[in-house]
This record gives structure tokens, C-alpha cells and sequence, in this order.
């Protein structure tokens, strides 16, 4: 019978992860007739039901205060859109960067990194709890969709890739419970295959201008303002210059007009820097590759002015004192919902109610949440109507 499976249109580059040289999944599988190990891997994140909990999950505004605003789902998508752009050109394999940006964020709690903080907070006392390590507990761990084992029982270079950070003893946990696993690479200090260092390079450029866009259009922040950032004045000004008229126009169409002049020329950076490095070391496999320090990145420059415009956001934008009002009642919410599960696990489904851990329960179950659970679950717990 002749192949199912749709043939590549264009050739990986050496460096890149070939999916036929995949190392594989904890638990063999017979392959699947029309699709390569990392395409299948991207369909069961598409059909889990973390990834469908990302549409209600905040990025950086609460989903309550606008139907306008990135959620954590279309930032995914985002970032899926230009890391494979950008995969495209360097020869780099997309499916692989599409799998992992789709699932890079789906550990992420309700409301943003005030829900993240809020747990780790409540889970100190227990092993702390990292958004990043959670989305490896997603896929490997607490998706329940298959009878022989727990997770979706992705490829390694998927998983490999969902890990960008990890404590050095969680690295030898993971590595005491599978040799030469995801762990290993913080033990001896090599890198991540190129497409994982893409997708968290992506993710960086998406977030960036989303923010921009998001925080203009919410009017927390003005495009002047935004103009004593280099990197931006450089895009309104190239934009101005090459459409005059724009100035009669809404706001809207300059911000528009300068983000995507931006995310271009982000993109063109990364390409050319990246190219340049792949081409004086030559690495001859995607396992050469994880030898070297830094080959997917930005120049000099435009690090630096990436670097500008995060600061900037972090200042006017994530500590704006309206964003810092949504923060705190979202904290509340999540203090309160660990208390009571953990004096009453009851009030939990049975699955987290009666785990042997019962703190990583909780933060399993809390993790889990969308924004509007979250807050329906707190009034229904303690009476109190936060964020509505
Ligand atoms: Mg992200």
C-alpha cells in the first residue's frame, strides 16, 4: 500500500528536528498513517481540554474587562503564527514549533502571573508551583484521554520544548525518573533543540507587540508615550513617513500599521542573526545543535531595544495601578480557593479530592481553572462577588 503521509514541500536543514528521528514517546506507539510523530503530537494538544481552557484564561487583562484583549489562547496562536514564519525560513521543522507554542502556556493559571504568583505563593511550603513546570504536568500527567496511560504521551522534542526552565532539583527529579530525559539538559548544561529556542523567542516578540497593542487600545497606556521607546518611535515614524495620511487616521490604524512594521522587522532580525550563526558553526544535526550556547536569537541592537520596550511595558502597563486592582482581587481569589480545598478537599471532583498529594492537588485543580470558574467557584465558596 503506498504512504498515507503527505510529503514534506521542502527540505529540513540538517540542524533541524526530523520528526522520523524523533526519540521518541515514554510509551511506544505503532506510527499513524497520514501524519509524522510531531503532527500528531500538535492534534492531541488541539483536542485536550487544556488547550480549549486557554480561551478563558487571562494574558494580561482579565477576560471580564473586555472581549477585546489577547487571551492566553490567541497569544498561543500568535505565537505559533510567527515562530513559524521564522522556522520557514531557517529550514527549522514548523510542525515541531507549532506543537510546542500551541502547548507552551497551557500549564498557565487563571489570571495571568498574579494567579501564577499567587499559587506559588500558597504552594511554598509544598515544592512551589511554576507555570512552566505545570504545562509539562499537562501533557505528561493530568490529561486523562487515554486507557493505557495518564497524558498525551508526546515525542520527547515536544516535551523538551514545553520545558524552557527548570530548578536544578526538579532537573534530577525528572532525571531519576527517566535517564536521559527532559531533565538532562539543565544537568550538563546543553541547550534545547533550535525549534524550542525559536518558540521561546516567539513568544518574547508575540507578547511584546500584543501588549503594545492591547495596552493602547485599552488606554492604559497612549502611543506618545510609547514614543520614548526607541524601537517604537522608530515604526510610528517609518509608518508617518510612508503613509502621510495616516496622521488624519484613528490611532488604531498607525498602532496597526506600526506593530506590524515592528513584529517585520523583529522577525527579519532573528532570521539574519540566526542564519549567520547556523552558518559559521554548522552544526551537522539537531543534536550538535543542543551543544552550542545561543544560536536562535536577535543582534545586539535589536535585543537591547527589545529589552527597552519590556521594561517599558513592565513599568506603565503590568504595573499599571487599574491592572494592579485586577491583580490583587485575583490573588484573593486564588488564596482563598487553596485554603478551603485544603481543609475541604471535598468540595474539589473526586479525582483531585482523594489524590495521595492533596497540596498538589489543589494547585492541580486551581492551575487548571479558567478566569470565570475561578471567580464563580470563589462566590459560591465564600459568597463574595470579586470582578463583576
Ligand atoms: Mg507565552
Amino acid at each position: 500500500m503506498p504512504s498515507l503521509r503527505a510529503e514534506p514541500t521542502k527540505t529540513l536543514a540538517p540542524y533541524a528536528c526530523h520528526a522520523g528521528a524523533s526519540r521518541g514517546r515514554r510509551h511506544a506507539e505503532p506510527p499513524a498513517p497520514t501524519r509524522d510523530d510531531f503532527q500528531r503530537d500538535r492534534d492531541r494538544i488541539v483536542h485536550c481540554s487544556a488547550f480549549r481552557r486557554l480561551v478563558y484564561k487571562t494574558q494580561v487583562f482579565v477576560n471580564h474587562e473586555g472581549d477585546l484583549y489577547r487571551t492566553r489562547m490567541t497569544h498561543s496562536l500568535e505565537v505559533a503564527q510567527l515562530g513559524r514564519s521564522i522556522a520557514r525560513s531557517l529550514g527549522l521543522n514548523e510542525d515541531l514549533v507549532e506543537t510546542v507554542a500551541l502547548a507552551h502556556d497551557l500549564g498557565h493559571t487563571p489570571f495571568g502571573h498574579a494567579g501564577q504568583d499567587a499559587l506559588d505563593q500558597c504552594m511554598q511550603p509544598h515544592g512551589g508551583f511554576e507555570h512552566n513546570l505545570q504545562s509539562l504536568r499537562v501533557v505528561d500527567v493530568l490529561e486523562q484521554r487515554y486507557p493505557e496511560w495518564s497524558g498525551l504521551n508526546l515525542c520527547f522534542e515536544t516535551r523538551e520544548g514545553i520545558l524552557k526552565r527548570c530548578p536544578m532539583a526538579q532537573a534530577r527529579a525528572y532525571e531519576l525518573a527517566e535517564p536521559g530525559g527532559v531533565g538532562q539538559r539543565f544537568i550538563s548544561g546543553t541547550q534545547a533543540s533550535l525549534e524550542a529556542q525559536l518558540t521561546n523567542l516567539a513568544d518574547e516578540i508575540a507578547y511584546n507587540a500584543h501588549d503594545v497593542d492591547d495596552g493602547v487600545r485599552s488606554g492604559l497606556i497612549t502611543l506618545g508615550q510609547l514614543r520614548e521607546v526607541p524601537l517604537v518611535e522608530r515604526f510610528v515614524t517609518e509608518a508617518l513617513d510612508a503613509h502621510p495620511g495616516l496622521r488624519a487616521m484613528p490611532t488604531r490604524r498607525v498602532l496597526a500599521e506600526t506593530i506590524r512594521r515592528m513584529l517585520s522587522a523583529q522577525v527579519y532580525d532573528v532570521i539574519d542573526t540566526t542564519r549567520g550563526a547556523l552558518s559559521a558553526l554548522a552544526p551537522r544535526s539537531a543534536d550538535e545543535a543542543r551543544q552550542h550556547d545561543g544560536l536562535v536569537g536577535f543582534g545586539d541592537n535589536m535585543r537591547r531595544a527589545s529589552a527597552e520596550l519590556k521594561r517599558f511595558l513592565f513599568a506603565h502597563l503590568y504595573r499599571h495601578p487599574q491592572v494592579m486592582e485586577t491583580t490583587s482581587q485575583a490573588r484573593r481569589i486564588v488564596a482563598d480557593l487553596f485554603a478551603i480545598y485544603m481543609g475541604r478537599p471535598a468540595e474539589m471532583p473526586d479525582e483531585f479530592g482523594q489524590a495521595d498529594d492533596p497540596s498538589r492537588a489543589v494547585a492541580d485543580y486551581i492551575a487548571g481553572m479558567t478566569d470565570r470558574f475561578a471567580s464563580r467557584e470563589h462566590q459560591r465558596l465564600t459568597g463574595e462577588r470579586l470582578f463583576s
